[in-house]
């Protein structure tokens, strides 16, 4: 006999509430758009335009043929951290310990959400600063901690506003999250500022999250880093990788440093997450931090030379457009247009087939914005530029 199993509920009932509640990347979104958008140029994309170096390629070729192809030790490969460690010293002026702060992770992404796992208990807040990038606001949530933002806006270049910051901490505040120079807006925070936020992180005894995966593509001056700041120094958690400086992003590495206090916490969320990262990439980057400076430089002037060009077009468009200070993208004002930032980049890509990533996906405070990544060629910006000034004169004054 067939026995004849009811169930009135649904399996999907089961799904997490966290998961439901999170809500999905607004440029993931747009690019649903994008792909059913045949022969478009995007200035949509969030990653270098230019493969991987030859040389680091070819010595992640050459760890899979001489058979590194096992797990490394959890923290990664002991002669990655030292050169990690050694890599932040010279650029920084930071001091890690490579056999106790230092871990290698799947990408920023990955050191991100250790960094938030180990210190968020459930309901307490992170500060954040929008526009932001789009993983900040949900890997909180995804944590049962609750994302405070703290917006900063256009008119004074997305600067930080700090009497606006030390109203936002609450007893209930564990961390201050920065990001610089920052996805989207390309603004980068002053040392002054980093001064002042360590010492407010001291005072109200917190945690500071500092990404800096875009710490080498700085255009004016160097990039200063909140972890040189002695006094700070137990209380940040440094996050860097190879995805951007090093035209990696497929290769999914990066790295957190932080105190042993935190590296613990983090050393074991990873082992039963992660075990470690890609052994290949590992080797892969040794050869990067060995040999890699010279093809920084040339991509990092590579993107100057775009960013100067991208700026000063919109600008002459009649879309204000601050100069960023690093790295890849521009967040021009698109207001003139009379457009909200969905309907001008929906409209940008039906009309002129050109994508670009609304504001809002960064956070309500990117409203009246649209981020631009110019990470491709000179000749896709240039082509892209005078598509954006055409259906600008259509749109304001139709
Ligand atoms: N942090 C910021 C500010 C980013 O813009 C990105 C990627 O766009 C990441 C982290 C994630 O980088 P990764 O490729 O190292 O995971």
């Amino acid at each position: 006999m067939k026995l004849k199993l009811v169930n009135k509920n649904s399996p999907e009932d089961l799904v997490s509430e966290t998961g439901k509640a999170v809500p999905p990347s607004g440029i993931r979104e747009f690019f649903d758009l994008v792909y059913s958008t045949p022969d478009c140029i995007s200035l949509g994309v969030g990653e270098p335009d230019f493969t991987t170096p030859w040389r680091i390629s070819d010595t992640g070729i050459y760890a899979i043929r001489d058979g590194q192809t096992h797990y490394t030790p959890n923290r990664g490969l002991p002669e990655l951290c030292e050169y990690i460690a050694v890599y932040l010293k010279n650029k920084q002026g930071l001091d890690f310990d490579p056999s106790r702060d230092i871990i290698i992770t799947m990408g920023v992404s990955q050191g991100l959400d250790l960094a938030l796992r180990s210190i968020i208990n459930p309901g307490d807040e992170i500060i954040i600063f929008e526009p932001c990038y789009v993983s900040y606001t949900a890997n909180v949530m995804l944590l049962h901690g609750k994302p405070v933002v703290v917006p900063t806006s256009a008119e004074n270049g997305f600067k930080i506003d700090f009497e606006l910051l030390k109203k936002s901490v609450t007893g209930k505040t564990k961390a201050i999250l920065l990001s610089y120079p920052s996805n989207p807006t390309g603004a980068s925070i002053d040392e002054k500022t980093l001064r002042k936020i360590a010492a407010l992180a001291v005072e109200k005894n917190l945690i500071i999250i500092s990404d800096e995966i875009y710490s080498s593509l700085c255009y004016e001056g160097g990039h200063f880093s909140i972890a040189s700041i002695p006094e700070a120094r137990d209380r940040v958690i440094y996050l860097n990788g190879f995805s951007k400086s090093h035209a990696m992003t497929g290769w999914r590495l990066g790295y957190v440093a932080a105190p042993k206090y935190l590296t613990d916490i983090m050393l074991k969320i990873h082992q039963y997450i992660a075990l470690c990262a890609s052994s290949i990439a590992q080797y892969a980057a040794i050869e990067a931090l060995k040999k890699g400076d010279r093809d920084v430089e040339a991509m990092r002037y590579e993107y100057h030379k775009r960013r100067n060009f991208i700026t000063s077009r919109f600008n002459e468009i009649g879309l204000p457009c601050n100069l960023p200070q690093g790295a890849f993208y521009v967040f021009p004002d698109i207001s003139p247009s009379g457009l909200s930032s969905r309907d001008f980049a929906i409209g940008l890509l039906q009309k002129e087939k050109v994508a670009v990533v609304p504001g809002t996906a960064f956070g309500k405070s990117g409203e009246g914005h649209i981020r631009c990544s110019y990470a491709t060629s000179m000749d896709n910006i240039r082509e892209a530029m005078s598509r954006i000034e055409k259906y600008v004169k259509g749109t304001c004054h139709s």
